[in-house]
């Protein structure tokens, strides 16, 4: 195969054959975890194309950086706890943006329909008959803790991983979980926005008959430069998060695949977080 681009520039995606952006359609594009690599190329594409960006409180501020002069820039941020843009009216604005003829593009932190309410969002869309697209990003729950040297899955571990959300709409423990049942369903349980409750959850998880020795890991900031990662166990992760030594946003992973990055993540923290070349 020869080699088609002559340097190493971005400009080569000009040869790349992109859907096209169409004027009164909305594309939910997932920004990915934080650092702006992790964006896709047809995230990327999009960003150039768009006549509004309505963008969340979790997109990477360097990623918004990529913005063009010009473009409607809207902030629709909700985070946990914070007044914030009610659902329905970002839904709506999304419609009206769409209807008056804008290419909207609706930028979501992670992936749009992990816990990004990016359903939500498309039923509106498809409800008021404007048509969407869906760009699909890099969830914190895989990639920001694959980052730290943490797998979801291995071979020797785990065939299988449950996704959680630690809060629901009014903040405490969703209770349409059942706790004892997670307890035990998955070896590797990743959680979402569960900083909050997690002494709670912890106890649940206890209670269900999960063992207090499980390594739990803590990551917060995953993928931008405050990224950090704290070790604890089941057992001792609720009085840590009580002491305030835990920043958020943050993913708790539990279970046997935390333990290797004792093996691989010193190599991976080696490379660090900052700009790569
Ligand atoms: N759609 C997003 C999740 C939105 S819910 C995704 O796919 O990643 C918001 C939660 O995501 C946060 O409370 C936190 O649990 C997690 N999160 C998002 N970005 C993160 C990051 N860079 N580091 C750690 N956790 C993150």
């Amino acid at each position: 195969m020869s080699n088609r681009h002559d340097d190493r520039s971005f400009a080569a995606l000009d040869g790349v054959r992109f859907p096209e952006f169409e004027p009164g359609t909305v594309w939910l594009v997932g920004a990915g975890p934080g650092a702006p690599g992790l964006l896709t190329l047809l995230g990327y594409h999009a960003l150039t194309r768009a006549d509004a960006v309505v963008y969340d409180a979790l997109v990477g501020t360097e990623i918004l950086d990529w913005v063009p002069q010009g473009t409607i820039l809207e902030y629709a941020g909700k985070r946990g706890g914070k007044p914030s843009a009610h659902q329905s009216d970002i839904s709506t604005r999304l419609v009206e943006l769409a209807r008056a003829g804008k290419r909207v593009l609706r930028l979501k932190g992670g992936d749009p329909f992990m816990f990004g309410r990016g359903g939500e969002e498309c039923q509106t869309l498809a409800a008021a008959g404007v048509a969407f697209r869906i760009v699909p990003g890099i969830t914190a729950g895989i990639g920001g803790v694959g980052y730290v040297g943490i797998p979801v899955t291995h071979r020797d571990t785990n065939h299988s991983v449950l996704f959680l959300t630690g809060h629901d709409s009014s903040g405490t423990v969703p209770a349409g979980v059942n706790w004892s049942a997670v307890a035990t369903a998955a070896p590797v349980l990743v959680m979402y926005m569960a900083v909050k409750n997690l002494p709670d959850i912890a106890a649940r998880l206890i209670d269900g008959g999960r063992a207090p020795s499980d390594a739990v890991a803590i990551v917060s900031h995953a993928t931008l430069p405050e990224q950090k990662v704290v070790e604890s166990t089941l057992g001792g992760v609720g009085a840590l998060a009580e002491s305030g030594a835990l920043t958020t946003p943050a993913i708790v992973v539990v279970g046997p695949t935390v333990s290797l990055r004792q093996d691989v993540g010193r190599y991976v923290e080696r490379m660090g977080v900052g700009r790569v070349g």
